[in-house]
């Protein structure tokens, strides 16, 4: 933030803004459209953010749409995918990881993000052990009878829905079209036992093998949150029209800018899946199963 001041004096007579202070501050955003040997670049990112054929979490995707909240904060930018401003902060964010510097949201660089998300998850950094064995009893709360999204019941790591709770309180109190919604930030599903997991697997589609032998859910920590979703659609439904969808929400962008502050993280490619790892990132995660070969779901979740 570029700041300036102003000092009016004449004389012995001191003139001033509103008389009194006689410094004044004027704070100046920086422009989104500053840097202007971005601009090609941002014209390309304008083109590609709908046009890329893509595949960042193994699936084919058109575009980058999805991505785009998550790839500005990344890179420290409120400014539009399409500014020479945002171009500008990923090629510094290229730079510092190695990638040519171009400013251009390309697959290596989409890529290169993914794994930078997916690490700041400790769910997945201990898959190299096995999968984490579910949350104790002892840990696990109930929540709230209005917490539960449509009434729905479940548990929680007690930590965990202590700061979920203090994100939620400050996520209505932040912006009014999202405390409007008494759905919105409700949760959709939070601890669900190996054991469950596997009855459903047995019985519907769950979505894989990732799922059904080893989901994020058992440790307790993650929740899937209402962030809106397309008409007609559930609000954990992977289609592109949905995540589209819920990825422009008020409620989602506010998550993506805040919810670091209560100690949660998102998989990005599920914009209702958070997962809460403490105030120093440090996820209680009990100790991995052994002897396990969990080679093809580690697969799976971190592609
Ligand atoms: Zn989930």
């Amino acid at each position: 933030m570029e700041t300036f001041f102003v000092t009016l004096a004449s004389g012995s007579l001191l003139i001033s803004w509103f008389a009194t202070p006689h410094l004044t501050s004027i704070s100046l955003p920086k422009p989104c459209d500053a840097q202007a040997r971005y601009d090609i670049v941002a014209a390309q990112n304008a083109k590609t953010i709908e046009t890329a054929e893509l595949t960042p979490f193994g699936r084919k995707e058109t575009g980058w749409q999805i991505y785009a909240p998550q790839v500005g904060e990344t890179i420290g930018t409120a400014c539009a995918p399409d500014t020479r401003r945002f171009a500008a902060n990923l090629s510094r964010w290229q730079s510092r990881n190695r990638l040519p510097a171009t400013g251009a949201v390309d697959p290596a660089t989409l890529t290169a993000m993914k794994v930078t998300w997916q690490r700041s998850r400790p769910f997945i950094a201990a898959f190299t052990e096995g999968c984490p064995e579910a949350a104790s009893e002892d840990d696990l709360v109930d929540i709230g009878p209005r917490e539960g999204w449509q009434g729905k019941q479940t548990q929680l790591h007690r930590d965990a829905l202590a700061n979920l709770r203090r994100m939620v309180a400050a996520a209505r109190a932040a912006d009014p079209r999202i405390a409007r919604d008494k759905q919105m930030l409700t949760i959709v599903s939070a601890f669900r036992s190996p054991e469950y997991d596997a009855a459903a697997c047995a019985t519907r589609n769950c979505n894989g093998i990732a799922k059904a032998r080893c989901s994020a859910h058992r440790t307790g920590t993650a929740v899937d949150l209402y962030v809106g979703a397309a008409p007609g659609q559930s609000p954990v439904s992977s289609d592109d029209e949905n995540r589209l969808f819920q990825t422009r929400t008020p409620t989602y962008r506010w998550l993506v800018k805040n919810a670091a502050k209560y100690g949660f993280v998102n998989y990005v490619f599920e914009p209702w899946h958070w997962e809460w790892v403490g105030p120093d990132q440090q996820m209680p995660i009990p100790k991995p199963q052994k002897p396990p070969v969990f080679a093809e779901i580690f697969s799976q979740y971190s592609r």
